[in-house]
């Protein structure tokens, strides 16, 4: 029996049994074909529920040495290749139809080193597999906010989260990677050890191999910390967003802040007053002292009339689940676009809560995130995650969950973003960015700026062929 594997240019090449034998036997995990039985058993669902497409052949990778048979046997064949970490790329790139996919779900490692506060993490590891392990110790390094989401993709591609006021992005935050370049070879990337494919893995995504493990620096987080969590009526968004701009824009690094809308079911769980309400919600996180954090983060809680208030003193490991409930896997579809603001005018403020107010659906958000501190205080040509200056970022989440309306809600979040441009600076947040028919370039020059050269000699040093193209594609330039 033969599988038919999809290469880049759309051509196929049948691979016999003798070959993926040659394969199978070599790797610790598993080798998975899309006709196989234990295909059917995948534990890897993909996050958005458009793209769960079957590859035609996954390698199961249990370590590192599985990677680099995975890559030299995709390379050597010239096969389409899709990286999977956590599986919650918004534009499905870990997903490939046909092609083959190099699986790290397995490789969920976190090893703890306390008394140099570092964190040695697999790069198939969950956000909160590093929250688990980094909190026994009353660490932490800055990640995402949903704690399902994979700390590679994210933290390939910068990566927000509560604590970016003080401790910049997730990206900042690695001082060494292993990496399983396109030629099969293991490499170190940290400040003395290929420092340019470091500069490069620190914003520019998944181009330049797969990530077996990161580094992270650690912070003293928690146990408890300051928390916010207000509930406005959504109607009253616009004055609540004037008085929190002028709050944030002044508020110590240690303050990290950000505007969700969204409508909650009629869930047991969640106050009465809030079932199918719209709500804006003001959340905020105070890295440091958990009692200063409540008697700074206090101006949040009277931005207007709360209909519900949550805000207290609370584990950081809590905060960080706290929205996983709304986003499960395989569940909503999802397109999102998002665009960096160097103002946040009073006209800007009313486009978004008119936005705000004409969501399509109850789960799609419109999103304020304040940005700075100790993620402006790096230069932007530093990393590769160039932007390093504006203020503020809104990111429009489009999500539904019938296939029917697919038209209409992307329709809406495009509308959404090219209205947005009047106001923002055009550039995007790759992590956020929804695809259905743009190319893989996409946003890829704004959102690189003038790192984008560099990027693209650093691509065809480690990757000329593109092996690596299932990502926000950097094209290898000479
Ligand atoms: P995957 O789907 O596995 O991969 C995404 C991309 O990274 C693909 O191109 C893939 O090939 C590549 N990749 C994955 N693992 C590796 C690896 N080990 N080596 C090389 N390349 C790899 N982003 C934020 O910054 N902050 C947030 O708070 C945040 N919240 C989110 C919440 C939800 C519900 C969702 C769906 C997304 C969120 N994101 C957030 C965006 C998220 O960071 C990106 O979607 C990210 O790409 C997900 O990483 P992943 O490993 O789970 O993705």
């Amino acid at each position: 029996m033969t599988v038919t594997v999809t290469k880049p240019d759309g051509s196929q090449e049948s691979l016999s049994d003798d070959t993926l034998n040659e394969l199978n036997t070599q790797l610790r995990g598993q080798l998975v074909t899309s006709t196989d039985p234990k295909a059917a058993e995948e534990p890897t669902e993909t996050w958005n529920a458009m793209y769960q497409d079957r590859a035609a052949l996954t390698a199961r990778c249990s370590g590192t040495a599985d990677v680099v048979d995975a890559v030299n046997f995709a390379r050597e064949r010239g096969l389409l290749v899709a990286v999977r970490g956590g599986g919650h790329s918004v534009a499905g790139l870990s997903t490939v139809r046909d092609g083959m996919m190099i699986d790290l779900s397995a490789m969920r490692g976190v090893q703890v080193d306390p008394e140099r506060r570092l964190a040695r993490v697999q790069g198939g590891a969950l956000l909160g597999d590093v929250d688990r392990e980094t909190q026994a110790f009353g660490l932490a390094t800055p990640l995402g906010r949903v704690s399902e989401t994979g700390v590679a993709g994210l933290t390939l591609g910068g990566g927000y989260g509560h604590l970016n006021g003080k401790y910049g992005l997730s990206c900042d935050n690695v001082v060494e990677a292993q990496v399983v370049c396109a030629d099969g070879e293991v490499r170190t990337a940290s400040a003395e050890s290929n420092p340019d494919l470091y500069w490069a893995i620190r914003g520019g995504g998944g181009n330049f191999g797969v990530v077996t493990s990161f580094t992270f620096r650690l912070h003293p987080v928690g146990p408890i910390v300051g928390f916010a969590g207000v509930f406005y009526p959504l109607e009253d968004l616009a004055d609540v967003e004037r008085r929190w701009r002028d709050h944030v824009s002044t508020a110590p690094d240690e303050v990290t802040s950000f505007i969700v809308t969204m409508t909650f079911p009629a869930a047991p769980e969640m106050p009465e007053v809030i079932h199918n309400r719209p709500v804006a919600i003001v959340a905020g996180v105070y890295s440091g002292d958990a009692e200063e954090g409540m008697r700074v983060l206090q101006p949040l809680r009277e931005l207007g009339t709360p209909l519900f208030d949550l805000s207290q003193p609370m584990p950081y490991a809590a905060v960080q689940a706290a929205f996983d409930p709304f986003f499960p896997r395989n569940t909503l579809r999802a397109y999102w676009k998002s665009q960096y603001l160097d103002e946040l005018s009073d006209n800007a403020i009313d486009a978004i809560a008119a936005r705000a107010q004409d969501r399509p659906g109850p789960m799609t958000l419109v999103n304020t995130y304040r940005l700075g501190g100790a993620v402006h205080a790096v230069p932007p040509e530093d990393t590769a995650f160039a932007e390093r200056s504006s203020p503020y970022m809104v990111s429009f989440d489009t999500m539904w969950s019938d296939p029917s309306q697919d038209a209409t809600a992307i329709a809406w979040g495009r509308a959404a973003w090219d209205e947005m441009t009047k106001y923002g600076n055009g550039s995007v947040f790759l992590n956020f960015t929804g695809r259905t028919d743009e190319p893989l370039q996409a946003g890829v020059d704004s959102a690189f700026g003038r790192n984008v050269r560099r990027l693209g000699r650093i691509k065809a040093a480690y990757d000329p062929d593109n092996l690596f193209q299932l990502n926000n594609n950097i094209i290898p330039t000479g």
